[in-house]
């Protein structure tokens, strides 16, 4: 009994050039480490049958579910600010494209899945810890409301993955509204393969701005994309880690999962990726990283939207398009619903406070308005004259303190990924016990919630704890 799914793959069906039709190189003996019940559901999948021995040869790569056609997709990229004319899936292949009893489209993509015409000097393959760092996170950022890519699935291979040492590898099956990226624009723009540019961009509208004017309403619905989901991870603290063009989607979805971080003390200029040693992608930056990333797609573009003007123009408007969005964002966090004129100075002022006082930045913002926020910070006077200030301008508002502090806990959650709890996570795996990583997971589901029994998970890592880097997942 081979799986089948019910595939529609619009991709595949775009000109040879835009990629490389290839299967999944098998792996040894597959063994399910995580199934997402109720993703699977979601896309009109049988979680039943995902679990099953055909389906865990699916998601291993072993059997090539009925409907799909697998490829390996083709694109480039600014990886920190340098060109690489041709990059690709080195170590993904699409298996195709699902639709929704609502209608909706996702990429099923298995990622760890053996070498493609695009891997260049990798092996194609994905040991089991950023398989599993990326189920964790892109799944707490699905619970947190963030646009993401999503994990339908993890499973072992049986082989070993050799990296500093030997590893164990790992089938990741990565769910995305697409996996179009600022970098597939790139790779036919650099190529003056107008006819490609055409074809990407009508499919790019099918699938994610319906109805969007040709290519500058395309851009400027990515633009407005990425203005909000970038002010989202300020909100939590997230740092991507490796903003190059390559992992900037069309779709508006977080992609790739490598060295990224939600921060636990709260610093503007905050790094974690091992390979970013300029802090190009620090947290801060992340604002200034995307408009530049926007000016590439724009840049891309131009052969179809004739006039420079009009481009300028809608990447000029990024910085009050985000603006916007990150005081929508925190307003909420520190308990407004109205807006006054120095609400931005206000919320800078606590984001001062907390740097200064070396604030975690999660417990921080969810201790707000509760006596205990000032213990989150070293200098206890200086968030007092904060909160004096604080509580001066809540007195304009109209809200009760009980719904203000009920709507606050619905943006400020009490449970993130913290990379410490990952990273034990990952090394329990290792050892063959599967229990905190299913732990978190469940965890991290609802992190708005009371967290009840998962306490322990909000607690900021002691001195021996602390992870200082995170690592790309190759
Ligand atoms: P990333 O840093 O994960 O965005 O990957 C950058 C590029 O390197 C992409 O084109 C990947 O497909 C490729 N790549 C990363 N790891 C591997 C690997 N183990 N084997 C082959 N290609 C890889
Ligand atoms: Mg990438």
């Amino acid at each position: 009994m081979s799986l089948d799914l019910p595939f529609d793959n619009s991709y595949a069906r775009l000109p040879d050039r835009f990629y490389t039709k290839l299967a999944p190189t098998p792996v040894r003996a597959p063994a399910l480490v995580a199934l997402n019940q109720s993703l699977a559901l979601t896309l009109g999948l049988d979680p039943d049958a995902l679990a099953s021995e055909a389906g865990v040869a699916a998601l291993a790569g072993n059997a090539i579910p009925g409907g799909a056609e697998p490829l390996a997709q083709v694109y480039a990229g600014h990886q920190f600010g340098g060109w690489s004319p041709q990059l690709g899936d080195g170590r993904a292949i699409l298996l195709g494209e699902v639709v929704t009893p609502e209608g909706a489209r996702f990429d099923v993509q298995l990622k760890g899945s053996g070498p493609t015409p695009y891997s260049r000097m990798g092996d194609g393959r994905a040991w089991l810890g950023p398989v599993m760092r990326e189920y964790i996170v892109s799944e707490a950022m699905a619970a947190l409301g963030v646009p993401t890519t999503r994990a339908l699935a993890a499973v072992t291979t049986g082989d070993i993955v050799l990296r500093e040492g030997p590893l164990p590898g790992a089938v990741f099956t990565r769910i995305a509204s697409s996996h179009i990226r600022v970098g597939t624009f790139q790779f036919f723009a650099a190529r003056q393969d107008t006819d490609a540019l055409k074809a990407l961009t009508g499919h790019a509208i099918e699938r994610h701005d319906p109805g969007a004017n040709g290519a500058l309403g395309l851009l400027e619905g990515v633009i407005a994309r990425q203005a909000g989901l970038i002010a989202q991870w300020m909100g939590l603290g997230f740092i991507h880690g490796v903003m190059n063009t390559d992992n900037m989607t069309i779709s508006g979805e977080t992609i790739d999962y490598g060295p990224c971080a939600f921060m636990d003390v709260y610093h503007p200029m905050r790094v974690f990726s091992s390979i970013d040693h300029h802090g190009r992608y620090a947290f801060g930056r992340q604002p200034d990283v995307a408009m530049w990333n926007l000016a590439q797609l724009a840049s891309a573009l131009l052969p179809l939207i004739g006039e420079v003007e009009p481009a300028q123009a809608a990447i000029d408007r990024f910085p009050e398009l985000f603006r916007a969005e990150w005081l929508r964002v925190f307003r909420a966090k520190i308990g407004l619903q109205t807006e006054a004129e120095g609400d931005e100075a206000l919320i800078h002022r606590l984001l001062d406070a907390m740097a200064n006082g070396q604030a975690d930045f999660t417990n921080s913002f969810r201790a707000l308005g509760t006596p205990g926020a000032r213990d989150q910070f070293m200098d206890r006077n200086a968030f007092d004259a904060w909160e004096r200030e604080w509580r001066d301008r809540l007195s304009a508002e109209e809200s009760s303190p009980e719904d203000r502090l009920d709507a606050m806990r619905q943006v400020n959650p009490g449970l993130i990924p913290r990379t410490h709890r990952i990273e034990q996570a990952i090394q329990a795996g290792v050892a063959g016990d599967y229990g905190p990583f299913h732990r978190l997971n469940a965890a991290l589901a609802t992190p708005f919630a009371d967290p009840g029994p998962y306490a322990d998970l909000m607690t900021p890592p002691t001195q021996d704890e602390v992870v200082p880097q995170t690592f790309c997942g190759t």
